[in-house]
């Protein structure tokens, strides 16, 4: 039956059958039985469907993965251990030494070292672009070796909308794929494969979960990708690997090949698995996805026009705001809402910033964003604290940024929180 993505939220991906647990089961195990010697070999040929070790794979991972494919709107999916692993996965499955991918220089710190810093390291280059150039611009950078374009949603932490059609023609006219983030819209507020994303990733610690409770990541696959149409761009999926007795992944598994490289290389190398028990409580997480995400939306947008409003408040970003530079875009692709994260900056230096969140009584501070909980960061003073206001800006980040993560209590005592705290400065 065709169903709406809030029903989604709560059926899809485990459907069990008479007789059997009504919740997902937690399959708690390293290993599988098989009866003949045949058919576990058969398993290792990628000849069989089946699980043989939970490095690799695990049956409550995988129901919790289609679950999100589905909400995606995607054709495969997979868990990982975090948003980073994610990431690294999304990246590393289609660029090796030598090869060169783009990405926004407003995505998230995190993010940012991997692919700066560790991927250089790997001899894979990433070239960091305005997101807002005009398309003539952004062409320049691309280079023969040139694999992977990569954005965020809604970008960590300056909340700033990615243009997905402006960039998926872009990437299409280089016969690249798009990769994009979606932590932060969730597939309940945005689907990217909508307007021409091939591949969403996830950091499912923040929403999907919801509560606080697990870290994990997820990479979506929408199928859609040709990459036998590009083969000499993408010899890791459109030549045989040797390890698998000579499959050619593009080939064998058509529109599963990204997913299936990913899980049967990447996660048997490395092994950066989810635990099943944190794949539970992510699944519990999007059971409620939808109420919650409507929430995080109401209350962010009235603690946005709230702050707004106040003399002490330098400026804020926030794209459900009307005079917000991305509202257009989060109209075009976030129909909604966009998510509970805005960010702002109170007149005055980095004192005064400490000394209002400081009087913060139910805001906690936190390295933690998209939670059920209000919480806030000032980058400046806690996670990019070894930069200086000059290095700051480089990273996209004004040093008086403070990021404030709108939870499900009841906005106006979160509007009487910040106004006594403003008080104070
Ligand atoms: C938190 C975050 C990540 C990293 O995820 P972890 O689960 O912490 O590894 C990646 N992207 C975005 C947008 C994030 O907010």
């Amino acid at each position: 039956m065709d169903t709406r993505i809030e029903t989604k939220c709560l059926h899809a991906g485990y459907e069990p059958k008479n007789g059997e647990p009504r919740q997902l089961p937690i399959y708690q195990s390293t290993t599988f039985k098989y009866d003949s010697s045949d058919h576990m070999g058969a398993l290792f040929d990628l000849e069989a469907e089946g699980y043989f070790y939970t490095r690799l794979q695990n049956p409550t991972n995988d129901l919790v993965a289609s679950k999100l494919a589905e909400l995606e709107g995607g054709v495969a999916a997979m868990l990982t251990s975090s948003g980073q692993a994610a990431n690294f996965f999304a990246i590393f499955n289609i660029c090796e030494a030598g090869d060169h991918f783009i990405a926004s220089s407003s995505i998230y710190g995190g993010t940012y070292n991997l692919f700066g810093v560790t991927m250089a390291k790997l001899g894979i280059e990433c070239t960091f672009v305005d997101q807002d150039l005009p398309i003539e611009e952004l062409d320049k950078y691309f280079k023969p070796n040139t694999k992977a374009v990569f954005g965020e949603t809604i970008t960590n932490p300056t909340c700033t909308i990615l243009d997905f059609e402006k960039f998926a023609t872009l990437a299409h006219n280089h016969g690249v794929p798009l990769i994009v983030d979606n932590t932060f819209a969730t597939p309940v507020n945005c689907q990217p494969f909508k307007y021409g994303v091939d591949i969403v990733t996830h950091s499912t610690t923040k929403y999907l979960d919801g509560q606080g409770v697990s870290v994990g990541g997820a990479i979506v696959d929408s199928g859609n990708f040709d990459w036998m149409a590009n083969k000499d761009k993408f010899p890791g999926l459109c030549t045989p690997d040797e390890s698998y007795h000579g499959i050619t992944y593009a080939e064998k598994f058509g529109k599963g090949a990204y997913i299936t490289k990913a899980t049967a290389q990447l996660m048997r190398d490395f092994g950066c698995i989810q635990s099943p028990q944190n794949a539970f409580y992510i699944n519990l997480g999007m059971e409620t996805l939808h109420v919650r995400m409507q929430r995080h939306c109401e209350n962010a947008q009235k603690v946005a026009e709230f702050l707004e409003s106040q003399d002490k408040v330098a400026w804020i970003h926030y794209a459900g705001l009307k005079n917000d530079k991305y509202h257009d875009l989060a109209e075009k692709y976030l129909e909604n809402g966009t998510c509970g994260v805005l960010c702002f900056a109170v007149k005055g230096d980095r004192d005064t910033a400490i000394k209002f969140m400081d009087n913060l009584k139910l805001a906690t501070i936190a390295t933690h964003v998209a939670d059920a909980r209000t919480c806030l960061l000032h980058p400046a003073s806690h996670t990019h604290r070894q930069l200086t206001d000059e290095q700051l800006i480089e990273a996209g980040i004004s040093p008086d940024l403070i990021r404030y993560s709108v939870g499900l209590e009841n906005a106006d005592d979160l509007i009487a929180d910040l106004k006594q705290a403003l008080e104070t400065i």
